[in-house]
């Protein structure tokens, strides 16, 4: 049995992708609970940031945290808000400079269809093995988060930005050649980050699935605090089972459950 406060899965880019759930004081090698029965139960919540068993709002925060932690500020889901650049703070200047002030790429992902998004270098792959991208590719690094942000605001004219997380885990995505997509999307490309176009190569992601889902059943274990089921696959942040329900694991962040598995 193992207990403890939900966060996203922790991965490592290998064929497929190996997936550990990290608990305070375990940790589960969540591959290994493949084809298994699997059995999960919500006992309560902790917010990520202050610890106290508040209900959770959003991104494993409660409401309160998720208004004033540094983590959760609006540059996170748009980066081209980021101010750290000008000195401006936002909730927490020497936060917003350390995440912000760093190397950033866009990158084409495909998960569902083809998406563009944002990301830390050092994030990389981990970004794309979270959305259950099957291949990705860089479109420019860039040394900070606002001018990622203003590329990624320049290409959603023209790119989707979001994954549709049926498809994705349908496994229905297209394959699509990135390279020249990457070519021909340089001439919309804001002037300033035109210097930071990268040459790298695309990125297959080969994640452990043994079957994909028919019809997609999302659980939710505020509503439905039990469930027992064979494990039949794990892509992107969440868990496919042989019944078609899917558990996304990330959007569980700060809820407390009881894993085991027979
Ligand atoms: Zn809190």
């Amino acid at each position: 049995m193992f207990q403890g406060v939900l966060t996203k899965m922790q991965t490592e880019f290998k064929s497929p992708v190996d997936y550990y759930l990290v608990f305070a004081d375990s940790f589960v090698h969540v591959n290994s609970f493949l084809e298994k029965k699997v059995h999960i139960t919500r006992t309560g919540s902790q917010c990520l940031s202050c610890s106290q068993p508040n209900e959770i709002f959003r991104q494993g925060f409660c409401k309160s945290c998720f208004f004033e932690t540094p983590s959760a500020g609006e540059w996170i889901m748009k980066p081209e808000l980021s101010k750290a650049h000008l000195g401006i703070e936002d909730r927490d200047l020497a936060y917003e400079q350390k995440v912000q002030l760093q190397p950033h790429i866009v990158y084409f992902a495909v998960s569902s269809g083809l998406k563009v998004g944002v990301t830390r270098d050092t994030q990389v792959p981990t970004r794309w093995i979270d959305q259950g991208a099957h291949q990705a590719l860089p479109i420019v690094e860039v040394p900070n988060r606002y001018l990622a942000g203003i590329t990624e605001l320049a290409l959603k004219a023209y790119f989707n930005d979001k994954t549709n997380w049926r498809i994705m885990l349908q496994n229905k995505g297209e394959a699509l050649d990135l390279v020249a997509e990457r070519a021909a999307c340089i001439a919309k490309l804001p002037t300033e980050v035109q210097p930071y176009v990268v040459q790298d190569p695309p990125l297959s992601i080969d994640f452990p699935v043994a079957r994909f889902p028919e019809k997609v059943k999302s659980l939710n274990l505020v509503k439905t605090p039990e469930y027992s089921g064979v494990l039949t696959g794990i892509k992107g942040q969440y868990w496919i089972f042989e019944d078609d329900t899917v558990w996304n694991v990330r959007g569980h962040e700060g809820q407390v459950v009881d894993l085991s598995c027979s």
